[in-house]
């Protein structure tokens, strides 16, 4: 499959990137003595402009997963996901549709797994094998 174009990837320093699923922008990993940059390793957020330095090139590899933990800015996409989920369990205005829906996305999130279960009174996965 070819690679997602990435408008990034020839930047002075660029080492790797990850589509950001929250922005549909990208996490960049730019290594910082090349680039000129503060950190030795350092990552950023393209859609918020966020960067943040690392000393250990693992964390910040990994990092590049996770947005919503060190970019403000997608912390606060998140939460209005969160936020989002509670608002359509709560209402109340949810079909069966949206409810598989939303079981689907709890499953394997320990999160929302517990929030499903505290609103709706059952395990995702046991929603999900009832239907
Ligand atoms: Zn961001």
């Amino acid at each position: 499959m070819p690679r997602q174009t990435n408008p990034h990837q020839h930047d002075i320093g660029y080492v790797t990137s990850r589509t950001n699923t929250l922005t549909g922008g990208f996490c960049i990993l730019y290594d910082g003595e090349k680039a000129n940059l503060d950190g030795r390793w350092t990552i950023l957020c393209s859609k918020h402009e966020t960067f943040v330095a690392f000393s250990n090139k693992k964390t910040a590899t990994s990092m590049l997963k996770t947005p919503g933990d060190w970019c403000q800015a997608c912390e606060s996409l998140v939460e209005m996901e969160e936020a989002e989920y509670i608002l359509t369990l709560r209402t109340k205005r949810t079909n069966d549709e949206q409810l598989k829906r939303l079981a689907t996305l709890a499953v394997g999130d320990p999160e929302k797994s517990l929030l499903f279960e505290r609103l709706t009174g059952q395990q995702p996965e046991h929603y999900l094998s009832e239907q």
